[in-house]
């Protein structure tokens, strides 16, 4: 009951994650996984793991981890923090960089857990409009108390280059910048190679997309070994062990096969590029993404509709009842067979012929 709630707990705003049905009878199509699961040496891995050991807590400096990360990154340790799932990342970030006398920003559409954070460390913020294409326009990220955003950002799929994101840091030199890479693999142009010139930059990372983790839970960040240290002492204030054994099994064996997850993602890119024209020859809107996803709209069909033709067909997309994009769909890129699927489950749907 509310009444023993917190004043906090109150005004909290959750964020809703996308459905998450266990039964295996949906084409899941609505939370950006990776449908071609992980590499078979981290499954391995995180066998061999399983054991004894498990009674013993994770180091928790997740320091194997974080070397790991280091290599494959050219960055130094001191420059990496880990957690659990890029989520955490992000809110410790807010609660690290952030007060709540100053305003931050963020663009008017990205991630939905942003305001949730903002909300949760009581922090202030201002949303900065898109240009007609859905891009960020840098020249407006302006803010003395901070800046998030998604590059490439979510759900739009819209990625900025390299010198969009130095005008954003040269416009902002005293409060953090927080990029959040969580699509990066799939087409976009990383800052972490700024994070040397840049001590205002964190970049944000997870091993649940393209590294197809999802369901271990890891994320990390890159910056300035000042930044790291403040991430340090926060995720020390809540929980000393965020990262558990067999997540750090399995991100190191990850970081190992980077060559099973570039084949992964080339053909991620591949069916995107597939889907979109298929998209756009049924009088579909579509945006180039560079991510897992595409955000499409229908010219006349309406998204919301749509959705529940699609989840009557046991093909589930997310769709978010949100101003400016409640026409819109955002759809993650499956498997080849499972969007042909989508594809074909989408003729009936526009023909109108009867369900299924
Ligand atoms: C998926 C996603 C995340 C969350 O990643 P986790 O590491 O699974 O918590 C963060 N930011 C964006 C923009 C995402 O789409």
């Amino acid at each position: 009951m509310d009444r023993y709630w917190s004043r906090l707990t109150r005004k909290l705003d959750p964020y809703v994650p996308g459905e998450q049905p266990e039964d295996g009878s949906y084409i899941k199509l609505n939370t950006n996984e990776n449908p071609y699961g992980p590499s078979p040496k981290v499954l391995e891995a995180v066998r061999q793991a399983v054991g004894e050991n498990l009674k013993l807590y994770p180091d928790p400096t997740c320091d194997a981890f974080i070397s790991a990360v280091a290599v494959r990154y050219g960055v130094k340790k001191e420059q990496v923090f880990a957690g659990n799932g890029s989520d955490e990342v992000l809110a410790f970030s807010f609660m690290a960089f952030f007060d709540p006398d100053r305003t931050i920003v963020f663009p008017e559409i990205t991630y939905s857990f942003y305001p949730v954070y903002a909300l949760l460390s009581g922090l202030a913020y201002e949303t900065v409009p898109l240009d007609s294409g859905f891009d960020i326009r840098p020249e407006l990220m302006r803010s003395s108390g901070g800046v998030v955003f998604a590059n490439p950002n979510a759900p739009t799929g819209r990625a900025l280059p390299l010198s969009a994101i130095r005008n954003i840091l040269d416009g902002n030199p005293d409060a953090v910048v927080i990029v959040d890479e969580a699509y990066t693999d799939f087409g976009g142009e990383s800052a972490v190679g700024l994070i040397d010139e840049y001590p205002n930059l964190l970049v944000v990372h997870t091993f649940s997309k393209s590294r197809a983790l999802a369901g271990m839970r890891i994320g990390l960040a890159f910056g300035d070994s000042g930044l790291i240290r403040a991430l340090e002492r926060v995720k020390n204030s809540f929980n000393s062990y965020t990262l558990d054994r067999l997540a750090m099994t399995a991100g190191i064996a990850a970081l190992e096969d980077e060559e099973y997850y570039r084949g992964v993602t080339r053909k991620i890119i591949e069916t995107r590029e597939w889907f979109t024209a298929e998209l756009r020859k049924r009088d579909f809107s579509v945006p180039d993404s560079s991510t897992n996803f595409v955000f499409a709209s229908h010219r006349h069909l309406r998204a919301e509709d749509l959705y529940l033709r699609l989840k009557e067909n046991r093909i589930l997309v997310r769709y978010f009842k949100k101003p400016l994009i409640d026409n819109h769909l955002r759809i993650s890129i499956g498997t080849d067979e499972e969007m042909r699927t989508f594809i074909e489950v989408l003729d009936r749907i526009l023909g109108g012929a009867d369900i299924p």
